[in-house]
């Protein structure tokens, strides 16, 4: 039995170790601070039980050692009760996290521990922001302090402010103007640049760039936990930032059924953007528990051509096969690269795949039938319950036998309690078929439809249409990348949504107050919350709670 000590890293969950991610995904109990981003908390096993002993909103002040000594016992007594604790903390667990402390407790308790380090928001998080924390020319050391002790630690202030090293402050809360009347008293110009970061390495990071001067005035004074302060030369610097990315700040809503959502989710992330995950549709089995499809799957070799309209109809039917010499002379046909990449992995190379990936272009590209001596060729068509009638009918036309059988069925999904709320604050919606249009509009209905309303393509459009949304931006290749292209592009030409971001922020941070920047990592906070959260991935962390 063994507490892992995880750094979460500053909050985009790439940043997590891979060893971190290994522990989240097998792990009974995760015991995580308010701080640690719900993107990295989606990744726990959806089996292990969250633990959030973060300070309480509200709780402005640092309480320090009493909550710690709960959090201290809460480890071991999980890890004595036979679970594999992982202990979550942001960014590093031993740079201003009192993971050392929670460390010497297990020791002391004989429990076994290890620990991950994680990559901390010290230096992270400016280089999120485009400053390289040292750089030729520029500063060549740079120290990492806690605004929380700029009070006691006048002198440690001092003998920094003397050099031109750059001088990373955590916990900055409240200390703009004390911190910069130190740094002025100790010798560093007023006129030194300064950046100031909120929730670096997230979606909804910003950033603010003056000087000391400018600082001490209050011109920072809204941002607020978690934010840190980089003092120096290299703070001039504006290098590549989170801020740039397409889709920074978007909160972009995921329809898809929920096993499908990732390679969407993380195109989304990587460009910035904060996906929301409400699965509107799942799958389910076929009315007949799959019968037909078998039967199907069993004479396969007799068929001139296979033809695959989605991923789920090539995960659904090539595992009923016994390899890919099931096949045997039939030709496939893929409606796109994403069902054709599906079926490449199972070994069978799509023999066609149309230029746009709608069945009106699969027909248009489809040889016409060759007569055989015993009759019509024939194609198998295993596809959703629901689907269109385009395909069948065309390949009839076309002069085929059509078997059109049912691999699986769509479904509305029962969205999590509270999961239609995520829609509120949402900037955009996607919807990548049209039953994830019919199932959130059901749903959902269209009053609670986000600004901007994206479309795989023309067939997903004209469904929205039909159901009385108006869509705001189509892709022009019908895939999740051309689809996330379609949506950045429309967003580099809209412009960050800050309005309303900001105004959220802000509304957290009245209820936080001032000095409320513990981020309950290295102030714990009190009481300890012990509490089992819900999962909830679309929220950040310490705005929206109640
Ligand atoms: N162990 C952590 C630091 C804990 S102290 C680490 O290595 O990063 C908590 C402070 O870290 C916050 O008050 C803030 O100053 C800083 N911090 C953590 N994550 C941050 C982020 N994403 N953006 C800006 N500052 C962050």
């Amino acid at each position: 039995v063994t507490v892992h000590l995880v750094g979460a890293g500053p909050g985009d969950p790439g940043l997590l170790t891979r060893r971190g991610a290994e522990l989240l995904a097998t792990a009974d109990v995760v015991v995580h601070d308010r701080l640690v981003d719900p993107a990295v908390l989606a990744l726990a096993s959806p089996r292990a039980r969250l633990i959030d002993v973060g300070k309480p909103a509200g709780r402005g002040a640092c309480a320090g050692h009493a909550s710690q000594a709960r959090i201290n016992a809460l480890l071991v007594a999980e890890a004595r009760h036979g679970a594999t604790v992982v202990r979550l903390k942001g960014g590093d667990p031993f740079l201003f996290g009192r993971g050392g402390e929670e460390a010497l407790a297990l020791e002391q308790a004989g429990v076994a521990y290890e620990v991950v380090p994680g990559v901390s928001s010290a230096f992270a998080v400016p280089a999120a922001a485009g400053v390289p924390v040292t750089h030729r020319g520029l500063a060549r050391s740079v120290s990492v302090l806690s605004g929380h002790d700029l009070a006691g630690s006048g002198a440690l202030l001092e003998h920094l402010s003397a050099g031109e090293g750059t001088i990373v402050v955590l916990m900055s809360g409240a200390t703009h103007r004390r911190l910069a009347e130190r740094l002025v008293a100790a010798g560093r110009r007023p006129s030194t640049p300064v950046l100031v970061v909120e929730r670096g390495t997230t979606p909804e990071q910003r950033s603010w760039r003056g000087t000391i001067e400018q600082l001490a005035a209050g011109d920072a004074a809204s941002f607020a936990s978690p934010a840190l302060i980089v003092v120096g030369e290299v703070a001039s610097l504006a290098l590549a930032s989170y801020e740039q990315r397409a889709l920074a700040g978007w909160r972009v809503v995921v329809t898809r059924a929920e096993h499908q959502a990732r390679t969407l989710v993380t195109a989304l992330g990587a460009l910035g953007a904060r996906p929301v995950e409400l699965p509107v549709i799942s799958l389910a089995p076929p009315l007949d528990g799959g019968a037909a499809l078998a039967a199907a799957a069993a004479r396969l070799a007799a068929y001139d051509w296979v033809v695959f309209t989605s991923t789920n109809a090539v995960e659904r039917f090539l595992p009923l096969l016994r390899d890919a010499r099931s096949f045997g002379a039939a030709r496939v046909a893929a409606i796109g690269p994403g069902t054709a990449a599906a079926l490449g992995e199972r070994g069978v190379l799509a023999d066609l795949v149309p230029p746009r990936f709608v069945a009106e272009a699969l027909l248009e590209v489809f040889p016409a039938a060759t007569g055989r001596s015993s009759g019509a060729p024939t194609v198998l068509l295993p596809r959703a319950a629901e689907a269109r009638q385009v395909l069948p009918q065309g390949l009839r036309r076309l002069g085929y036998s059509v078997d059109v059988v049912e691999a699986y069925r769509t479904v509305r999904a029962v969205p999590a309690p509270g999961a239609l709320e995520a829609l509120e604050n949402a900037d955009a919606v996607t919807f990548t078929s049209s039953s994830t249009v019919r199932s959130f509009v059901e749903l959902a209905g269209r009053s609670r439809l986000p600004p901007v309303v994206a479309s795989i393509g023309p067939v997903t459009s004209a469904t929205a249409a039909e159901a009385g949304l108006s869509v705001t931006v189509e892709a022009e290749t019908s895939t999740i990348a051309g689809l996330v292209e379609a949506l950045a592009l429309y967003a580099r030409r809209a412009g960050r949504p800050g309005a309303r971001a900001a105004g959220a922020a802000l509304g957290a941070r009245s209820r936080n107050g001032p000095g409320a920047d513990c981020a309950g990592a290295d102030c714990a906070g009190d009481p300890l919350s012990r509490r089992t959260t819900a999962r909830t991935p679309q929220q950040p962390p310490g705005s929206l709670r109640p």
